[in-house]
C-alpha cells in the first residue's frame, strides 16, 4: 500500500473542519475519485452551505458526531483548542476499524487529547501536511497545495501498519512527500522552523504597528524592504496560531531562549562594530537557503 502510486479507496470520509487545509484536502479525494461520500461538520453553516456549493461535500452536519458514523476514516482539521471537545463528542462514534488522522501543526497534544476517547480498534495516525497560506475557509483551498512539500505523520507506538500506510497513500495521493518520525521530534523541529518564525513575524509587525503614524506609512510604502516578507506571514489565522503557541509551549520556549541568546550576541556585535562576525555569521545563514532550493521547498 505505501509505494507511490497506490491509490487509497475510502467508502466514506468524515471532514471535521473545511477550511483551507480541509477543502484542499477534499478536492484531492474529489479530483482523485478517493471516496464514495464525504460527509463534512464545521463550526457554522454558513461554512458548510459554502462547502456544498463548491462541491465538496455530500452531506453535512453541524453534529459532528453524525458525520463520523460510519465514516472509514475522519479527518480533523480545526483548530488545536478545538480538538478535545470535539474528540469528546465523536469519539464513541466512531466505528471500530476506521482511522483518525488530523492535520494539526503540533502533535504530542493530538495523542494526549484525542487519543483517550477513541474506542478500542480505531487507528488514531496523527498527520501535518507541512504546506499552507496566510488564507483561510473553504474558498482559499486548491487541491495542488500540498504538490511536492513534506507531510509528517506521527503515530504512537504500537499503531496498526497498515492504517499507517494507508494514511501515507492518502497523502502521497495528493503529491506529498511522507515522513515518520515520534510527536516529540516533530514539535520541537517545528519550534524552530514555523513556530518560532511566526512568532517572530507577529512581533515586527507589532512594534511597526506601534509606531507613530508618519513612520508607519512609510513602513508600508518601502516594505519592499524586507518587512514585506513578515507581514505576509503575520496575517496568518490568529485563532490558528494562538493554538499552536498554546499546544507546543515547552519547544517553542526552548527555541526561542536560543533565539534571544543568539540575538544579543549580535546585538553586542553591532554595538562593538564586530563587522567580521556579522559578515561571517551571515555567510552561513546564506547557505541555509542555497540547502532549501536544492531540495526543492523554496
Ligand atoms: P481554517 O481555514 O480557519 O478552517 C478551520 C475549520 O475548522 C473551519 O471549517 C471551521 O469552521 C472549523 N472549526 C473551527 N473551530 C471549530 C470548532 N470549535 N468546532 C468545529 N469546527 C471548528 O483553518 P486551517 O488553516 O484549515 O487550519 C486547520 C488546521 O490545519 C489547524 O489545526 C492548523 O494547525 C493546521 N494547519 C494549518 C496550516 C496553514 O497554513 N493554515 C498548515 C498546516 C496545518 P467554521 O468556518 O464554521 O468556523
Amino acid at each position: 500500500m505505501s509505494e507511490v502510486g497506490v491509490r487509497p479507496h475510502f467508502r466514506r470520509v468524515a471532514l471535521i473542519g473545511i477550511g483551507l487545509i480541509g477543502s484542499s484536502l477534499a478536492r484531492v479525494i474529489r479530483r482523485d475519485g478517493l471516496a464514495d461520500h464525504i460527509a463534512v461538520s464545521a463550526r457554522t453553516q454558513h461554512t458548510l452551505d459554502i462547502a456544498t456549493r463548491l462541491g465538496l461535500a455530500d452531506s453535512t452536519s453541524l453534529d459532528a458526531r453524525k458525520v463520523v458514523e460510519g465514516a472509514d476514516l475522519v479527518v480533523l482539521s480545526v483548530p488545536l483548542g478545538a480538538y478535545g471537545s470535539i474528540a469528546s463528542v465523536i469519539g464513541s462514534g466512531v466505528k471500530p476499524g476506521a482511522i483518525v488522522t488530523d492535520v494539526g501543526s503540533v502533535k504530542e497534544c493530538v495523542i494526549a487529547d484525542v487519543g483517550p476517547h477513541l474506542p478500542e480498534g480505531v487507528h488514531l495516525v496523527p498527520g501535518h501536511p507541512v504546506a499552507g497560506t496566510e488564507h483561510s475557509g473553504p474558498e482559499a483551498g486548491f487541491a495542488e497545495l500540498f504538490a511536492g512539500r513534506y507531510c509528517i505523520l506521527t503515530p504512537p507506538p504500537g499503531t496498526d501498519p497498515t492504517a499507517i500506510e494507508t494514511v501515507t497513500a492518502l497523502w502521497r495521493q495528493a503529491g506529498m512527500i511522507v515522513e515518520t518520525m515520534s510527536a516529540q521530534h516533530h514539535d520541537r523541529v517545528l519550534a524552530i522552523t514555523s513556530h518560532l518564525p511566526h512568532l517572530i513575524a507577529y512581533t515586527i509587525v507589532g512594534t511597526a504597528t506601534d509606531l507613530e503614524e508618519q513612520l508607519k506609512s512609510e513602513v508600508i510604502r518601502y516594505s519592499a524592504g524586507g518587512f514585506r516578507d513578515f507581514t505576509r506571514i503575520a496575517a496568518s489565522d490568529p485563532v490558528m496560531w494562538r493554538d499552536v503557541f498554546l499546544n507546543n509551549r515547552d519547544a517553542v520556549l526552548e527555541m526561542l531562549g536560543r533565539f534571544t541568546e543568539d540575538l544579543a550576541a549580535l546585538q553586542r556585535a553591532i554595538r562593538w562594530g564586530e563587522g567580521d562576525g556579522l559578515q561571517e555569521k551571515f555567510t552561513r545563514t546564506r547557505e541555509i537557503r542555497r540547502g532549501i532550493l536544492e531540495v526543492k521547498q523554496a
